[in-house]
């Protein structure tokens, strides 16, 4: 379970291989594709999440090299993060986009992306998100991923009421363990994803059958931060073993989506590249004759992860019995997955200066629970910088406001050049609703 790998040994991050690409030492420590953490928190302030443009570019184009060649659409699963700059530079390389609720679908639109590359993901979709997905941008979105004979009819009923036709998949659950945390195995029979594998025939019937359902494809997503593989291979001969029982009932299906879930490297975990871990699947894809097949993935995490980091500021070294921590100005309303899931990042100095001790990094949030890295080795003094890394996937998204803490500032680093893409919240931002409220009384 990489997601829940506890220290019992102070860990200290090894500099020259830091999980970041483009994240290097210069001389004035830290520098990402060659701008200065310490010179983007000068500018921008900490806490902020600092991505790089050519991470990101680097990491989607290895998906589509992995697919060149074959007629293939990788739907950034954009939950992980929903930057519209972001947004903007994958839908900018072709991206399609996952989406899980009509917030996501306007952000791809505010991005300029594409409604027909859209797959709208998500369990309990409801009506007022189905029609704004069936009307984005007049045609609607590429395709609704199901989840549920209730949904299926709650489709068909808008589509009726709308005089149009909704392109169909079925999300179904192939009952495979990906190994990695509960929280994020999806594809388990006892989840609440998905349809399960028996009931999916009957349901594929019975959308083939309506007049307002056109049937375009199947998926699955069986978890998140995988590293083995082989778990995606047996996705793939069961899902296709559904595929071909279709078809000999005469149901087409034109694309086929293995979803997202490939993991990435928090600390020393290994993972295939896109390459790697696709080059067997496609191998099988076309030896069991689906070559000609539009083939889709849906990853998150393996896009954005790695191209991110959140920089802080150290505010206090306490001291406690037995226990020395380093408390930043950032937290977990900030980066919620160690809190969350006992997640593991590495922190590294942006600067190290003196000598290291072992320090547990916490917040300021009133909750034992706000901690962001246990038992590192630090060499860190009130005052400096540290890089919490491989923070650019589920961070910024699943950022709140507890404790009244504003949300981070997000800048891109492309080219040399240091944008923001996101201000910081203020509290007059953050009081500005409920100030309304008191003033209407
Ligand atoms: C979260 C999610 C993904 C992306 O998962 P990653 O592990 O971030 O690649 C893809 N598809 C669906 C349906 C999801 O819910």
């Amino acid at each position: 379970m990489s997601e829940a790998s506890h220290s019992t040994h102070p860990t200290r991050a090894d500099r020259s291989r830091l999980p970041n690409p483009h994240l290097a030492d210069g001389p004035a420590g830290l520098a990402l594709d060659g701008v200065a953490l310490a010179d983007i928190a000068r500018q921008f302030g900490t806490p902020t999440y600092v991505y790089s443009a050519r991470a990101l570019r680097e990491n989607f184009a290895s998906y589509q090299q992995a697919l060149a060649g074959r007629k293939h659409r990788v739907c950034y699963a954009m939950k992980a993060n929903s930057n519209l700059s972001i947004l903007k530079l994958l839908a900018g390389m072709g991206a399609g986009f996952d989406i899980v609720s009509a917030g996501e679908l306007a952000r791809v639109l505010a991005a300029g992306g594409d409604p027909a590359g859209i797959v709208f993901s998500g369990v309990g979709k409801q009506v007022a998100e189905i029609e704004a997905a069936l009307n984005a941008g007049g045609s609607g979105i590429g395709c609704f991923n199901v989840e549920s004979a209730t949904e299926l009819a709650r489709i068909e009923q808008v589509a009726a009421r709308l005089g149009k036709r909704a392109p169909v998949s079925f999300r179904v659950n192939p009952d495979v363990d990906p190994k990695t945390h509960p929280y994020i195995s999806t594809g388990l029979k006892d989840n609440k994803f998905g349809v399960a594998f028996g009931t999916a025939i009957d349901l594929y019937r019975r959308a083939a059958a309506s007049a307002h359902l056109k049937v375009v494809g199947i998926d699955c997503h069986i978890g998140s931060q995988i590293i083995d593989p082989a778990p995606f291979m047996e996705a793939l001969d069961k899902m296709l073993d559904l595929v071909e029982q279709l078809e000999r009932e005469g149901i087409v299906i034109e694309h086929f989506d293995l979803g997202g879930g490939l993991g990435i490297t928090y600390r020393d975990e290994a993972p295939p590249t896109p390459a790697q871990y696709l080059a067997p699947i496609l191998a099988r894809f076309d030896a069991r004759g689906h070559g000609s097949k539009t083939f889709m993935l849906e990853p998150g995490r393996s896009i954005v992860g790695n191209a991110g980091l959140l920089l802080s500021t150290v505010q206090v070294i306490k001291q406690a019995a037995s226990k020395r921590f380093c408390i930043v100005d950032a937290a977990m309303n900030d980066y919620m997955r160690p809190a969350m899931y006992g997640a593991y990042s590495e922190i590294v100095e942006v600067a190290p200066q003196g000598d290291a001790a072992v320090h547990d990094v916490v917040g300021p949030v009133c909750e034992s629970g706000d901690w962001l890295g246990r038992d590192r080795l630090l060499a860190v003094a009130e005052g400096d910088l540290l890089a919490l890394l491989s923070a650019g996937a589920y961070g910024m998204s699943m950022a709140s406001n507890y404790n009244t803490r504003g949300r981070a500032a997000e800048v891109l680093v492309d080219a040399g050049q240091v944008r923001l893409i996101r201000r910081r919240e203020t509290i007059d931002m953050q009081l500005a609703d409920e100030l309304a409220a008191l003033q209407a009384r």
